[in-house]
């Protein structure tokens, strides 16, 4: 207790960005020799280690020098049932759905079954320093339950919801819209807002969710407040064809969406490869933000995300991990391969350090509406971070310490750090993981 009101002062190197690099320069923010002071879970100071030092002298000081402090990585698009079929390469979409995902996430009909992807899922993210996730939860309630019962024991923030779904996936993934409201009401009712849990409503998309599966999905974001929502949108061109032919009426894929006012800030549509002019000012209109899922569109042959379009557009972008269309959980990575497809996209655009940064925080705190709560080291938000350090003896150890300046460590960390490097996650200030090698 005392400890907690006097403060702890970490020192190391710190990054964050506070600002939008894709709109401001000098967005980046960096402490070579940095100070982040928690008191009771939340930044109370931030800023260079001496100063903050001098300002807080009865805070008891760790010394992290040799690693480097990040906000709590956020991913913006994941799906919990899927953690056993990542690295399945060499299909398409529609193909990777019935003969991959959907049987996998049949699976989920047994609770012990998903208890046991809960847990694996919940490390999984933690051990890469992700502190947020808007997660894709099961089609089954009790398996969505044991997802937010095991985010809660962790102590994760995760927003997640059924996935809700009436036709084209496997008879045993259908709800009838009776029992997707009864169902989500009731998930509602437990765990949105309960500590660190939001709910997000969660078609899986419009192809395998009629349209009184959507006005369900209408009538719960009415009913409650705070709600955030989520589906895909644009993934895949075949998936695009067919949804236009299920929808008749509407003049492209977001206009189901729209029909049922399904959209907004705390919406969060995850792709948008394929997008029409008009489907973007429509979505920076709404505030819809797009989950980008480079690793997903490149390993699926989605195809390149038109990155520039839409931040011309000014449509919110973020990263997701698409778990397990991609390759994985680690969102330094995501970040990575982001960089490598839109080098090759025919409207290039370079996202550099200080834009990785803000896409894989920042960004996607905005993405689902806790801006003012998580994103970066501003004074008051929640102290929820990742502590990286570049195991002895390996390359990125030795390029840090010879970098001549902050862009430069970060473009390092984020193209060679991966799991072994996180050593601490923590979020209001608590641990969430700690590396079984140490923080020293
Ligand atoms: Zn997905």
């Amino acid at each position: 207790m005392m400890r907690a009101e006097r403060g702890e002062l970490l020192r190391a190197p710190l990054f964050h960005t506070p600002r939008n690099p894709f709109l401001l320069q000098d967005a980046l923010e960096c402490h070579w020799d940095g100070g982040l002071l928690i008191r009771d879970g939340r930044v109370a100071d931030c800023g260079d280690f001496e100063a903050v030092r001098a300002a807080n002298s009865e805070a008891t000081t760790v010394d992290w020098r040799g690693g480097f402090l990040l906000p709590g990585l956020i991913d913006t698009h994941v799906h919990y049932p899927q953690l056993r079929i990542l690295g399945v390469l060499g299909r398409s979409l529609l193909d990777w759905l019935e003969h991959r995902a959907l049987p996998e996430e049949a699976r989920m009909a047994n609770d012990s079954y998903a208890r046991n992807i809960a847990g694996g899922f919940i490390h999984a993210l933690a051990s890469h320093g992700t502190t947020t996730a808007l997660v894709f939860g099961a089609h089954f309630a009790s398996a969505t339950e044991v997802l937010f019962e095991a985010a809660a024991h962790a102590g994760l923030r995760i927003i997640s919801g059924l996935v809700l779904s009436d036709r084209r996936l496997r008879p045993e993934l259908h709800q009838s819209a009776e029992a997707a409201y009864q169902d989500s009401t009731s998930l509602i009712r437990r765990f949105h807002r309960d500590g660190r849990l939001l709910y997000a409503v969660t078609p899986r998309f419009a192809l395998s969710a009629s349209e009184s599966m959507l006005e369900v999905c209408q009538t719960l974001m009415s009913e409650h407040e705070g709600l955030r929502f989520q589906t895909h949108l644009n993934e895949n061109t075949l998936e695009v064809a067919e949804v236009a032919k299920l929808f008749p009426w509407a003049r492209d894929y977001l206009a189901v969406y729209e029909r049922f006012g399904l959209g907004g800030r705390g919406a969060v549509m995850a792709h948008n490869v394929h997008p029409t002019d008009s489907e973007l000012d429509r979505l920076a209109g709404q505030g819809t933000a797009i989950a980008h899922c480079p690793s997903s569109n490149a390993a699926l042959g989605s195809g390149l995300f038109p990155l520039r379009r839409h931040v011309q557009a000014g449509v919110r972008c973020a990263l997701g991990t698409d778990v397990g269309g991609g390759t994985g959980f680690g969102l330094l990575k995501e970040g990575l391969q982001a960089y490598l497809m839109q080098r090759l996209a025919p409207i290039s655009l370079v996202i550099d350090s200080a834009r990785l940064l803000y896409l894989a925080t920042l960004a996607g705190a905005e993405a689902v509406g806790l801006e003012h709560e998580i994103g970066d080291f501003q004074r008051g938000k929640a102290a929820d971070f990742v502590y990286l350090r570049p195991p002895a003896k390996s390359p990125l150890a030795s390029i840090v310490e010879d970098a001549e300046s902050p862009e430069r460590v970060l473009a390092a960390l984020f193209t060679l750090a991966g799991s072994e490097c996180v050593r601490e996650v923590r979020v209001e200030g608590s641990v969430v993981y700690r590396s079984s090698l140490g923080t020293l």
